[in-house]
């Protein structure tokens, strides 16, 4: 990805992260997916990086880097081959923390310091089977007795949980018959350890990104010391409502880069296959799709990048993060699905690589929230229409 008016340091940054994903080629990820197999070496450099920490704070031996930064380092690991597994594989320890940072204590943001390091994983469980995108809905239940909650419960597709030791649960505290029809309070955050005595974790054969297992997890009297409580009890919806704006920019930022991917290797492929005696590049039919998932790229990363600096700038960018999510993800899906086209039958090959990426840019447009729920906040919040759900 080329950067308007990128910094000294910005552009040191995209060269170390160029340079250690240089280590790992196509085919480490080829296997990695094939295998189902979590990149533990990947890992291991990104921590060994300081990568696992770019937006964490110093104190706790973060970089204290802005959302800008994160994007770049994001959208150059996606474009150096390693995709959305690869990403996924940072975001998921850079960024599930992100409300124990803004509201936990300095007890618990210490134990977040194992987690940069690479040594201990976290799981972030908030999706449940029953209630899907209403989240305020949701029917895990934690309840106070003495000094510990005891929480019960089901989850799904929770990411990174046949490896975690440690998870951020979200579950209800206070029924919601007793909210008042305030159903977003009476939610609790906890950060606690992965008991697996009280949690069983069922992976759930998936479509993409099979290196990192996403879970159904069976939660029965899972025992949470009251310190691991993440600010007040009642307000963990709000406090992740806190994380949705970087989280949507990472998200776009992802699928940009993965339809940037997808259109180089379309891009060299249409230089170098001969039909009919010429390139097939040659062809009106084969050039203007790609041009188009240029243009559509590019548009999608000026918005992105808009909303990351009004973000790291103190400004309210909910409108442009989530217009981001959504063009970054309809665009990204474009292009991984016009390279595929573009190779033919050999885009049905996992020999090119280009069919991965079709199967993992589908899932930027599903979650951490669906492209209809992004246009409904859209028209709500930007265009002043009346809330839809
Ligand atoms: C690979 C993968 C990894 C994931 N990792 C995690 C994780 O680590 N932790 C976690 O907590 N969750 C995770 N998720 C869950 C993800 O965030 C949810 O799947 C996503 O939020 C959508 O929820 P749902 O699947 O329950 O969809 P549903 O809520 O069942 O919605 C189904 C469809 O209906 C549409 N819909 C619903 N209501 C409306 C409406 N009012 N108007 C228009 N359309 C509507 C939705 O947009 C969607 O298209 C993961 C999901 C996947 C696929």
């Amino acid at each position: 990805m080329s950067y308007e008016n990128i910094t000294p340091e910005q552009a040191a940054i995209i060269e170390n992260t160029q340079k250690l994903c240089s280590q790992f080629p196509p085919e480490y990820w080829r296997e990695h997916d094939k295998a189902g197999q979590f990149p533990t070496e990947f890992k291991d450099a990104l921590a060994a990086a300081g990568l696992l920490g770019v937006m964490m704070p110093p104190e706790i031996g973060g970089s204290g880097l802005g959302l800008t930064e994160a994007a770049m380092i994001i959208q150059t690991i996606v474009e150096s081959g390693a995709g959305l597994s690869g990403a996924t594989v940072m975001t998921s320890y850079a960024f599930a923390s992100s409300s124990v940072v803004k509201h936990g204590n300095a007890e618990q943001k210490k134990k977040l310091i194992p987690l940069l390091e690479g040594k201990t994983r976290v799981a972030f469980a908030v999706t449940e089977p029953n209630t899907g995108l209403d989240t305020t809905r949701l029917k895990t239940r934690a309840i106070r007795q003495g000094d510990h909650y005891i929480a019960s419960g089901q989850k799904i597709w929770i990411t990174g949980a046949t490896l975690a030791n440690k998870i951020l649960l979200i579950a209800r505290t206070t029924p919601i018959e007793e909210t008042a029809g305030k159903p977003a309070k009476g939610l609790s955050l906890f950060f606690t350890d992965f008991d697996r005595d009280a949690i069983e974790v069922r992976p759930i054969p998936k479509m993409g990104t099979g290196m990192l297992h996403s879970c159904e997890l069976f939660i029965e009297n899972l025992k949470i010391p009251k310190e691991d409580l993440i600010g007040e009890e009642g307000k963990g919806f709000y406090y992740l409502l806190d994380s949705l704006n970087p989280e949507r920019v990472i998200i776009g930022a992802e699928a940009i880069s993965l339809g940037k991917l997808a259109l180089s290797r379309a891009v060299q492929y249409a230089r170098e296959r001969t039909v009919f005696d010429c390139p097939i590049g040659q062809n009106q039919g084969i050039q203007h799709p790609l041009a188009a998932n240029w243009a559509e790229l590019e548009a999608a990363q000026a918005i992105l990048m808009r909303a990351a600096r009004m973000y790291d700038n103190g400004e309210d960018a909910g409108a442009y993060a989530n217009a981001a999510k959504y063009l970054g993800a309809e665009a990204g899906f474009k292009a991984c699905t016009q390279s595929v086209m573009t190779h033919g039958g050999m885009g049905y090959a996992k020999e090119f690589d280009v069919e991965r990426y079709l199967r993992e840019v589908m899932l930027p447009r599903l979650a951490p929230v669906s492209q209809q729920l992004i246009l409904c906040y859209l028209a709500e919040k930007v265009l002043g229409l009346p809330k839809s759900y």
